[in-house]
């Protein structure tokens, strides 16, 4: 009898508990935590199937946002696979891990370039209740000692800890697109689109874009995404 994790937390939490789960093979030994994982799972399906939905019904314009179109092509292949994983219960939970260990952390990732948080949403953070549910569960279900539940609940915790600073990282997506369709120089960007507070935007705000950029670069190689932003710079 496949015993579920009592866990009120958001989607969020919950993928990077079952991320943490799949990759640290916590569970191997009892058959019942592949159901557990899997249950926890499918109770975020609703929530991946809308915005699976919200993706194929507003498609960005992919001449107006180049960048954007090709990293929602790699979000929707995953949480295509996320959603056929979760609906094939234990089975689907094995395969996850085998094969695409680091999907929900990838999920995660790609949505904090694409969906901006809404500024009265709650605060990533593991309660206490949810972080004793999870302990009691590693032990109960997933044969783990006290010592090796107690890390790998203070694990997740850590990695889910408000970062503090709000993200900048939705902008920058928009500045990529705008530097790919329109062949912007980075002080023409930092004139248009720089977000800072400041009323004229100088070279260091030229500067601080183009550190952006790089970083956004960097992450959207990872997911085999290239562009070659230096033929398409038209106003240098
Ligand atoms: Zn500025």
């Amino acid at each position: 009898m496949p015993v579920g994790i009592n866990f009120r937390a958001g989607r969020e939490r919950i993928g990077m508990v079952v991320n943490s789960l799949v990759v640290t093979e916590m569970h191997t030994d009892s058959p019942d935590a592949w159901e557990a994982i899997s249950e926890l799972l499918r109770s975020t399906e609703s929530r991946l199937e809308s915005d699976l939905a919200f993706c194929r019904d507003y498609p960005p314009d992919p001449g107006k946002h180049p960048a954007t179109t090709a990293l929602l092509k790699e979000y929707v292949k995953r949480v295509e696979i996320l959603l056929d994983c979760s609906r094939r219960g234990a089975d689907g939970m094995k395969y996850l891990a085998q094969n695409h260990p680091y999907l929900t952390n990838e999920i995660q990732e790609i949505e904090g370039w694409i969906k901006r948080r809404k500024p009265n949403m709650p605060l990533r953070s593991l309660s206490e209740e949810d972080q004793d549910a999870l302990g009691d569960w590693l032990i109960k279900y997933a044969s783990s000692s006290y010592s090796k539940a107690r890390q790998f609940v203070s694990g997740v915790a850590k990695s889910l800890r408000p970062k503090g600073a709000p993200s900048k990282r939705v902008q920058t997506l928009k500045i990529l697109d705008a530097r790919l369709a329109n062949g912007w120089s980075y002080s023409m960007l930092a004139s248009k689109m720089c977000d800072c507070d400041a009323k004229v935007h100088n070279s260091y705000c030229s500067e601080r874009i183009r550190k952006r950029l790089k970083e956004l670069e960097s992450v959207l190689s990872k997911y085999g995404i290239h562009f070659k932003p230096a033929d398409s710079v038209k106003y240098p």
